[in-house]
């Protein structure tokens, strides 16, 4: 029921805050990829002020910002075909950030369970804007009135406060102007597990390097992990129905569906009955097949930093286009004088 009077338009967003995970890939960057080749126009951004709601040394804030750019051309995402941006050079977004901080409400963001988990028990003294957050993330999308938002399963609670923000701001200014954005959760793998503990989400800022696959890791650091990751002693079942209650399993199972472009179920017709010792080694290749080039293609790309610098000033022009127009009209709705 996505809104027809907008241009279907594909925003999405991934933090410069440390180095590309496979959960990353999968939940976001691959589908980043296919939907360039949609109807949609696609904008994709290092979201360096969200990053900055936790501290950032500056000079891995900006290694990270162009190794993350590395990393979205690396896995075929097109300076030709989408808009790519870092979120600093394009000042509408933090712009409508702050009217957005005006619409949202104290006890919505209260709610938000990214903020508990990142604040943990140290609520007070985390910063302002880790709280705030949430608005920005529904600016930077409704800046361009984008209609479609892929991510993984653990931004769908910010997506919705995305469109109780655009349906607030309608109402209370009595206008049809932001879109309800429809939010894109699709996939075998929209939410990879840790591989140390199938009930954790796999994630950049875990302490244990063997939790994750990054996505700069060589074949053999990606084979060892696979080798290790935590399992359980029975065989792979061949239903779907086999892996309930067995997190690490529907893992891997899971991981290996999404990097083949297979079903589940597909999955297992073909590895059903096989042990982990048979079935962790096929996972390693794979993983190894999918994922070296990508990593030989980032550090290539990053032996030139100032063509990712003139690729991110290009997408900043571009993405300027419209936003400037948006917020511009955005301003004379609320009543800003100019
Ligand atoms: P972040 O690294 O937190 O900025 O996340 C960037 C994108 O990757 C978001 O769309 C997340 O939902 C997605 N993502 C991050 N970690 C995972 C994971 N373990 N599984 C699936 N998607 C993920």
């Amino acid at each position: 029921m996505s809104d027809t009077k907008f241009t279907p338009r594909v925003f999405s967003g991934i933090q410069p805050s440390g180095g590309l995970t496979l959960g990353n890939y999968l939940g976001a960057i691959k589908r980043f990829v296919s939907m360039q080749d949609e109807d949609f126009e696609t904008v994709y951004c290092m979201v360096d002020l969200h990053a900055i709601t936790v501290w950032q040394d500056p000079k891995a804030l900006a290694h990270n910002t162009r190794e993350l750019a590395a990393g979205f051309i690396a896995s075929g995402i097109s300076p030709e075909k989408s808009i790519l941006i870092n979120q600093s050079q394009v000042p509408e977004h933090a712009q409508l950030g702050w009217i957005f901080n005006c619409v949202a409400r104290m006890g919505w963001m209260g709610r938000m369970t990214q903020f508990k988990d990142k604040a943990g028990k140290n609520t007070e003294n985390v910063s302002l804007g880790l709280f705030g957050y949430p608005a920005l993330m529904a600016a930077d999308i409704l800046v361009y009135h984008a209609t479609h938002v892929p991510v993984g399963e653990d931004q769908k609670q910010h997506l919705e406060l995305t469109r109780d923000i655009a349906a607030k701001f309608n109402h209370d200014y009595g206008v049809d102007f932001f879109p309800i954005t429809e939010p894109v959760i699709e996939g075998a793998a929209t939410r990879v597990m840790s591989l140390r503990d199938g009930s954790k989400k796999m994630s950049k800022s875990d302490p244990s390097d063997a939790s994750r696959i990054n996505m700069t890791d060589d074949a053999d650091a990606i084979a060892k992990k696979i080798r290790k990751a935590k399992t359980d002693p029975d065989a792979l079942p061949s239903e779907v129905e086999g892996l309930e209650d067995r997190p690490e399993a529907r893992n891997l199972v899971n991981i290996y569906a999404a990097l083949n472009e297979q079903s589940v179920e597909d999955v297992l017709r073909e590895v059903g009955g096989q042990q982990f010792g048979t079935f962790k080694p096929l996972l390693a290749e794979l993983a190894v097949s999918k994922l070296a080039p990508i990593s030989t293609e980032m550090a290539r790309l990053m032996d030139d930093p100032a063509e990712i610098d003139r690729i991110l000033a290009r997408g900043a022009a571009q993405a300027r286009e419209i936003t400037a127009p948006i917020l511009r009209k955005t301003y004379e709705i609320v009543g800003m004088v100019s």
